[in-house]
């Protein structure tokens, strides 16, 4: 599908950051003229994604996070944040709800359950080792259409 626009982001893993990706989506996806639910969603959906590469992917330590964003036809938009972190062994269980590999009990378990509900579609690609990539896809129904 034609890319109507795109961006790119890079910044530390910094807790910080998490609102800053999360405010930079959003106005990246404001020329799609969404609601303020689809907005939320967009939001939400990349906080998850970026407090893992934050939390899991990079643990204690700080790497980079790269997001790539992108405006297809049809009002779509594909968001894909990767780390270079640690990586996942099992993307399948991983994305299980309530799986989680936290221990102190701070985590919940729910962050890709929250994202494959507020986002159309969710890839997790990840290697052991080398990283992990979360890409986000979701049509945007223009406030004009409702
Ligand atoms: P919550 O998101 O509810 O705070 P959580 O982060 O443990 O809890 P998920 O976001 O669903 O839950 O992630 C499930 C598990 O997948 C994590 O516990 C972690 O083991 C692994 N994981 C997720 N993202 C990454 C990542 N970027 N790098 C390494 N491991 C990850
Ligand atoms: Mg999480």
């Amino acid at each position: 599908m034609k890319v109507l626009n795109e961006m790119k982001l890079s910044f530390p893993s910094r807790s910080a950051n998490e609102a800053f990706a999360r405010t930079a989506l959003s106005a990246f996806t404001a020329a799609l003229d969404p609601t303020i639910e689809e907005l939320a969603d967009i939001k939400t959906a990349v906080s998850e994604a970026v407090t893992n590469a934050i939390v899991h992917g990079y643990r204690e330590g700080i790497g980079t996070i790269y997001i790539h964003a992108k405006i297809l036809e049809k009002n779509r938009i594909v968001i894909r944040i990767r780390d270079t972190g640690c990586g996942i062994e099992d993307v399948k269980r991983a994305m299980e709800p309530l799986y989680t590999t936290c221990t102190t009990g701070e985590r919940s378990g729910l962050g890709f359950a929250v994202m494959e509900a507020f986002m159309d579609k969710v890839k997790v690609r990840s290697r052991l080792g080398h990283g992990t990539s979360v890409t986000l896809e979701k049509t945007i129904l223009s406030k004009g259409a409702e």
